[in-house]
């Protein structure tokens, strides 16, 4: 670890190595710090895709999109409260990311759909594998091919300033005595705040004794050393509550296992909402059943194409029966219930009418393949929306809401763009998206240093 570099990157998450690559890509010196033993953060765990509209995947599979339709229904699951210039810049340069990925072997032409979009709009791996994983391997080759300097057990402290401008920070390398390592910009990737029990109870007591997904890492450090700097915070109390979180270690089943076909069903083994509406909705309609739980009901169509769920099976979170009433008989719900929630189920994806709960996606194909299988969860805190305030060029805002020089920001540990709620998939096309921003922002503003 050097004394000076031309770009710190805090954090060694999707958005933090993004910016890497391209602070190097333009000629520049960054390092990147990261706190963990590992580099990949909350990235590591996401696993509904990347959104983007107008996309040449898109293009070849004949799904007809475009970047305003990706806009309204990124506002409309926002509630409206979207940062509509974020939103503006982050819609407009989404097929962009995708180009750039796959240009540095990191290829997302599975498309799938998760909640609160029309159509399939969320890129995944080619073997429909789990996103983040195969984000963080990929983006990982690409700073280890460039040389890209990556420090683990590095904690950062402080981001030091003088005069109002940004130059350095306090970073604490395992086992040694805290150092300064001066930057002439600071970029800001640390994540949210999602797994930060202090914070969370903070700004929302009330979800003070639910599960996180977060990783351990995610303690909101980033948006604490920026409010000691002024910078300004927004949507602090927006907290994303998954629906679909299996309890004993706070594992996400993800998104695609209902994109592919799955319904819920309560305790009593009926249907109570539509699956693939927006997140807070689908929480807020299991928090009403009795018990405060629901079961994940698929069959074996489902499983083959969604194939996160062979880890979840190997968990031990998935239950097996070979018909309906033998899985019913097994989670203990009512088996002439389950077995005419599947029927109508089954009816309404023939007559692509859900009469009972309106729902349009994802209903492709019947539950009529055995095996059939449940698995069961409940609500849990999953990602943190708000954060520092930043612009579309990603220099942080502070309470003057002026720009803080040398200082930018990307992804969890910012606010903004989601508004209120953040629809599946768009979180790791904010990292890839204002991670580039971030990256080419700070090498264009450190350029000029001398
Ligand atoms: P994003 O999705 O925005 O990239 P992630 O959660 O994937 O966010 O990555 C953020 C990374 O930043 C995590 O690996 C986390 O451990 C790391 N991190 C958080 N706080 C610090 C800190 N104070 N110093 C160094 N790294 C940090």
């Amino acid at each position: 670890l050097k004394s000076s570099y031309d770009v710190v990157i805090i954090g060694a998450g999707g958005a933090g190595m993004t910016a890497a690559i391209e602070a190097k890509d333009a000629g520049l010196n960054p390092v990147i710090l990261e706190k963990m033993p590992i580099a990949g953060g909350n990235t590591s765990k996401s696993s509904s895709g990347m959104n983007a509209s107008n996309t040449k995947f898109q293009k070849e599979q004949g799904i007809t999109d475009s970047n305003d339709a990706f806009y309204e229904e990124t506002l409309k699951g926002g509630h409206g409260t979207n940062d509509k210039e974020m939103l503006r810049y982050f819609v407009d340069h989404s097929a962009d990311a995708i180009d750039w990925l796959d240009g540095i072997g990191i290829k997302l032409d599975n498309l799938t759909i998760t909640g609160g979009m029309s159509v399939k709009r969320t890129h995944r791996p080619s073997d429909g594998s789990a996103i983040g994983g195969y984000l963080v391997k990929g983006l990982m080759e690409n700073v280890a091919k460039r040389d890209i300097p990556i420090f683990v057990n590095t904690d950062v402290t402080k981001i030091h300033e003088k005069d109002g401008v940004v130059n350095g920070v306090t970073a604490q390398v395992q086992g040694e005595k805290a150092r300064t390592i001066k930057g002439k910009a600071v970029v800001v990737t640390t994540g949210g705040f999602g797994a930060s029990k202090e914070l969370i109870e903070k700004y929302r007591p009330d979800l003070k004794n639910y599960v996180t997904t977060n990783q351990v890492g995610s303690t909101g450090d980033g948006i604490k050393m920026i409010e000691k700097l002024g910078g300004q915070t927004v949507d602090m109390d927006q907290i994303q509550i998954h629906p679909t979180v299996q309890q004993d270690k706070g594992i996400l089943i993800g998104e695609a296992v209902r994109g592919e076909g799955a319904i819920l069903v309560n305790g009593e083994g009926n249907r109570f909402v539509n699956e693939l509406d927006t997140r807070d909705k689908v929480s807020n309609a299991i928090n009403e059943q009795s018990g405060k739980y629901a079961y994940l009901i698929f069959d074996q169509g489902v499983r083959s194409r969604a194939t996160a769920i062979e880890f979840y099976a190997k968990q031990g979170y998935v239950t097996e029966g070979a018909t309906i009433k033998e899985l019913a008989d097994k989670i203990n719900v009512p088996a002439s219930n389950l077995e005419n929630a599947v029927t109508s189920w089954n009816q309404a994806v023939a007559t692509k009418q859900d009469t009972a709960f309106q729902r349009t996606t994802g209903m492709d194909h019947p539950l009529d393949q055995a095996n059939y299988y449940a698995i069961k969860i409940a609500p849990g805190i999953h990602y943190t929306m708000g954060g520092v305030k930043i612009n579309t060029k990603t220099q942080v805002i502070n309470k003057e809401n002026k720009p803080i020089t040398g200082l930018y920001a990307a992804g969890e540990v910012t606010g903004g763009l989601h508004g209120q709620n953040r629809i599946g998939g768009n979180s790791v096309a904010e990292i890839v998206i204002f991670g580039r921003q971030a990256g080419q922002q700070a090498a264009a503003y450190a350029k000029e240093q001398k």
